[in-house]
């Protein structure tokens, strides 16, 4: 644990603008606060607001609002430790752990040896470039980018996405790699670690795992190698071997990864996940293909929120880690056998992480690269956009052409598993509707193909009768124990929504506080302050327990960790954008409102009137206009169109 008081000066001395400045070089003074282009959303006209003074960000568009650790947590994909820490070293402030001595000695020296396997990482991945450039057999690396669309020298952005990937070649001998780290001083028990040398089996020493290869970095997040995925070439000129021994092993496999060490497990990173980080967050989506060279080349083509798995099925990890970026991923797989399975695979995963995902897929026998080499990017965008909803897509894959020739176990095996895709989801009424989708489609299907099911029987009952029967019984059940649909909207929620007069004005008056906490220990304004209620009397009890008067400090972190939901977005704008210039015109403006409110609330009877026909109207209208809105992104989420 880094201990609260570094975690306090971190805060403290964190110049908020610096930090966001890197990532976003467009803000510009506006008053109090600084506007520029939000990079957490695609925008024309600015509506990102940092407010140096309360160390906070804002943005208009899309909500996104924090701390300067919040940022690095959400652009970079930090996580919470990792922001403070950079955070720290950036200001110059020694983190103090809680930890007891010894483990605090041990968590340390863990570190200490991460970060020497990075280096060691860091290193390798140079040479590969280098090599990639110099080596006299790059040619092979060469043309099989070249196979890809990927010409180097030709196009500056191929170029440059090659390098962002750092792309690189492992030469054929058995000691490349092992010499030069040798020579930059690196011990080859490092190297062995990260798995980039393997001890020799008879005598000492140690030779590269990686050789005759094109070779691609895996990073995470923050930039940093963590491992390696080697693709063969083509055959080097007899007598030149890069096998053990080449008669017994057969063809050497197509790719080659990176053990697991200290700094790389499987099944946790994504290949491109730092490359595609902010692409991911601006498109609100992340598309998963199956390899890497479809994410360097789909990146080389302008389309670069795409991330792959490496090697794995998706896994729940995995699924983790792009939702720190993005709530949606589609895959885009092959259409056979094999990206299937991937596709049914990966479902436990995504719906453990809570993640929205949807299905294109490719034309038969097209990768990804391919399609959009010959048909442009706008073509896989536009597979993108038209990407399934999974639990669709998955009975889709079930019912395909092969359907008909499946032997009567293997329909039955189908079948069974649409009932289980259907019957995994949650939601009572996403159920039916799946449902009704899959028993027409099914219908159709076995109608069309004359199968043993009789017409009248799929015309009395339809051909998944029994599981509807079997999904009425699973909804009774949920009911009984006392479940209600996700989607019902309860009056006393929708009353919320509806404004009673005069929020208003008290939404202004706590503005005002918020930008201006010192006006608390104003006598004329605390008389004001009995004219309020509602959400924000308790926000101003929290912003009275954040203020310090001593050090004319408001303490935002405490502020906002108390504040009810409702009041939140106020207090994000406020801190983000204020308004106020001066104290002086923030309490001026804030008794004109205390005036207008008790104008308003001393024609009693006027606003007793105004406040139930309004509400009456508010009622009606937020119920109705909310439950729509909560079935749409239901039936968004789950692909199904309305
Ligand atoms: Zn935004």
């Amino acid at each position: 644990m880094i201990a609260p008081e570094t975690i306090a000066l971190v805060r403290e001395r964190t110049d908020i603008l610096a930090v966001v400045q890197e990532a976003v070089p467009s803000l510009k003074r506006r008053g109090r606060s600084f506007v520029g282009l939000c990079p957490f959303h695609k925008e024309k006209t600015p509506s990102f607001h940092v407010n140096p003074d309360r160390g906070f960000f804002h943005c208009f568009g899309c909500k996104e609002a924090g701390s300067a650790i919040d940022f690095l947590i959400k652009h970079e994909g930090y996580t919470f430790r990792e922001a403070v820490r950079a955070l720290a070293e950036r200001a110059g402030i020694e983190v103090i752990e809680t930890r007891q001595d010894a483990a605090f000695t041990e968590s340390d020296r863990q570190k200490k040896a991460r970060e020497d396997l990075y280096a060691v990482n860091a290193l390798a991945a140079t040479f590969f470039e280098d090599q990639l450039r110099r080596h006299e057999h790059r040619g092979y690396a060469l043309e099989e980018l070249a196979k890809r669309g990927l010409e180097v020298g030709v196009d500056p952005k191929i170029d440059e996405v090659l390098q962002a990937f750092r792309i690189g070649y492992a030469p054929p001998g058995w000691d490349g790699l092992a010499s030069f780290l040798r020579q930059q001083g690196v011990s080859p028990a490092a190297a062995e670690t990260v798995g980039l040398l393997v001890p020799r089996s008879s005598g000492s020493g140690f030779y590269d795992r990686f050789r005759h290869r094109l070779m691609f970095a895996v990073m995470d997040p923050q930039g940093r190698v963590v491992a390696f995925s080697g693709r063969a070439l083509r055959d080097l000129p007899e007598g030149q071997a890069v096998s053990k021994n080449d008669s017994a092993s057969g063809p050497p496999p197509k790719y080659i990864n990176s053990p697991e060490s200290p700094v790389y497990t499987k099944g946790q990173m994504l290949f491109g996940i730092h490359q595609a980080r902010h692409e991911i967050r601006q498109a609100e989506v992340a598309v998963l293909v199956e390899g890497n060279f479809d994410v360097v080349s789909l990146h080389a083509r302008g389309v670069a929120n795409v991330v792959a798995p490496l090697g794995t099925a998706f896994t729940g990890e995995q699924a983790k880690l792009l939702k720190r970026f993005a709530p949606t991923v589609v895959f885009l797989f092959d259409g056979d056998a094999a990206g299937k399975k991937a596709v049914r695979l990966s479902r436990d995963a995504i719906r453990a992480a809570g993640m929205n995902a949807r299905v294109a897929t490719l034309p038969d026998g097209v990768d990804p690269d391919e399609l959009s080499r010959t048909k442009g990017p706008a073509a896989i965008s536009d597979l993108v956009a038209g990407a399934r909803g999974m639990p669709e897509a998955l009975v889709e894959m079930e019912l395909d052409g092969t359907f008909v020739q499946a032997d009567v176990f293997e329909r039955v095996e189908r079948v069974e598993r649409i009932r289980k895709v259907i019957s995994d989801e949650d939601d009572p009424i996403v159920r039916m509707e799946l449902f009704a989708w899959a028993d027409q489609a099914v219908s159709a299907r076995l109608d069309l193909h004359g199968m043993r099911v009789g017409r009248d029987d799929v015309h009395q009952s339809g051909p998944f009768a029994a599981l509807q029967k079997s999904l009425r019984k699973d909804e009774e059940a949920a009911r009984a124990r006392g479940e209600v649909p996700r989607t019902a909207v309860t009056p006393k929620e929708a009353r919320i929504a509806a404004k009673p007069p005069g929020s208003a004005e008290r939404r202004e008056i706590v503005g005002c506080l918020i930008e201006w906490p010192s006006l608390l220990e104003d006598p004329e304004v605390a008389e004001e302050l009995s004219l309020l209620d509602g959400p924000v009397v308790m926000a101003i009890a929290s912003l009275r327990r954040a203020w310090k008067p001593h050090e004319k400090r408001l303490d935002v972190d405490a502020f906002l960790e108390e504040i009810p939901p409702a009041v939140r977005m106020l207090a994000n704008r406020h801190l983000a954008n204020p308004q106020q210039e001066s104290e002086a015109n923030a309490k001026g403006y804030l008794l004109d409102n205390a005036n207008k409110l008790k104008r308003l609330l001393l024609s009693q009877e006027a606003a007793q009137i105004n406040r139930e026909t309004y509400r009456a109207q508010g009622d009606w209208d937020a119920e109705r206009e909310l439950a729509r809105e909560q079935s749409d992104r239901l039936r968004a989420k789950h692909g199904l169109k309305s």
